[in-house]
């Protein structure tokens, strides 16, 4: 899988500094807001970021314990420093694994899904609102606009421990995750958020879009966009686990194991042909060959070990040999010897040679020399 990102942070147009930071360091992406009198938010986000980026880096515990490691590096410098007592900050995060991507969360900053036209927040807020909804005291309309509707009731950094939301869902081709500080989502209804993904699919234009549409509805937050796009059309390791990633990897496995099949049968065949011998004709003589005289498709499946002083036409022209060009099959490269000098024997026996003077073989090559 390979990741386009789009990122984008604006102080907004009330607030004095930007309290928001993100986290661009594939595979993790995270958002996180802070919150606390003077520098505390900008330092909490800040810490909380900066603490999870270095653990990621060193491969430490899983993305929720670094999570609660960075929970506890904002408590303690919150407690170790009055300038920033009692910041805190949220914290959204994503990490890319394999084909799934983890979630963490802690506050009320947003990670939503964009996936084949369907739009749906992948978090749950962790606000005083939040709560009230569920437990059915207003609607949702109500606590969009409601007072109280940015307090939290979950936080990075102001206790010692903190709960931390977790989730993992796989991640298909064309997959849009947005990340974001609640600077976008209380100034933009979710639909306009939705419209603004789906019509743009450049991820840092479509981030700078939700900014100024945010910004155009008032901009009384700091608003953090952060956009990851995921493609699964090329061909990297994570891809493989991916959409088409199962059905690549069964297809590649069928192909591997297809392969072993054939080399072993094409190992022990030539093994098989290695211990054949034969005698035939090369070079218009006979001759000793290793192997198969058969040519399937014209592949020849045989090397010639010996050739012979003994010329093909002359022991062609015994009855006997007249499939010699065809090949006669040996027991072994001995017996392939045996059988040329047989054929030696019988073409001499055959052949008007009136200096042979003594005829001792005469039984034995009769059989051959009767035809000639
Ligand atoms: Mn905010």
């Amino acid at each position: 899988m390979r990741f386009e990102v789009g990122v984008a942070s604006d102080i907004g147009r009330v607030r004095e500094g930007n309290e928001d930071s993100y986290l661009v360091q594939p595979p993790l992406y995270a958002v996180a807001d802070g919150m606390g009198g003077a520098r505390g938010g900008e330092v909490a986000s800040n810490l909380a970021l900066s603490t999870i980026d270095q653990l990621s880096r060193d491969g430490k515990g899983t993305l929720a314990d670094q999570v609660r490691q960075a929970n506890r590096a904002v408590y303690e410098r919150s407690v170790a420093d009055a300038s920033v007592s009692g910041m805190g900050t949220t914290l959204t995060a994503v990490q890319a694994e394999g084909a799934d991507i983890r979630l963490v969360h802690v506050g009320d900053s947003r990670a939503y899904l964009l996936r084949a036209g369907a739009f749906r927040q992948l978090t749950k807020d962790h606000t005083l609102v939040a709560r009230m909804v569920k437990a059915g005291e207003i609607t949702q309309s109500e606590a969009d606009v409601h007072p109280h509707r940015n307090v939290l009731t979950r936080v990075l950094g102001t206790e010692a421990n903190v709960k931390v939301d977790e989730d993992s869902i796989p991640l298909l081709d064309g997959d849009r995750v947005l990340l974001c500080s609640d600077g976008l989502t209380s100034m933009v209804a979710e639909e306009q958020v939705r419209a603004i993904l789906e019509s743009e699919p450049d991820p840092q234009r479509a981030s700078e879009r939700l900014i100024k549409a945010a910004n155009r509805a008032g901009g009384v937050d700091n608003i953090t966009v952060l956009i990851v796009d995921a493609h699964g059309e090329e061909g990297d390791e994570a891809t493989r686990g991916a959409v088409g990633g199962p059905r690549w990897g069964r297809w590649i496995a069928g192909a591997l194991a297809a392969i072993v099949i054939l080399v072993g049968a094409f190992f022990a065949f030539r093994a098989y042909v290695d211990r054949q011998w034969y005698v035939g004709v090369a070079d218009e003589h006979v001759a000793v060959f290793r192997g198969l005289p058969a040519r399937p498709l014209g592949i020849s499946l045989s090397n010639v070990d010996t050739t012979t002083d003994i010329t093909a036409r002359d022991a062609e022209a015994l009855q006997l040999y007249v499939s010699l060009p065809e090949g006669i099959a040996a027991e072994s490269r001995d017996d392939a010897f045996a059988i040329v000098d047989q054929i030696r024997k019988d073409v001499e026996a055959a052949a008007p040679k009136p200096p042979k003077s003594r005829g001792s073989g005469s039984g034995g090559s009769g059989n051959g020399g009767g035809g000639g």
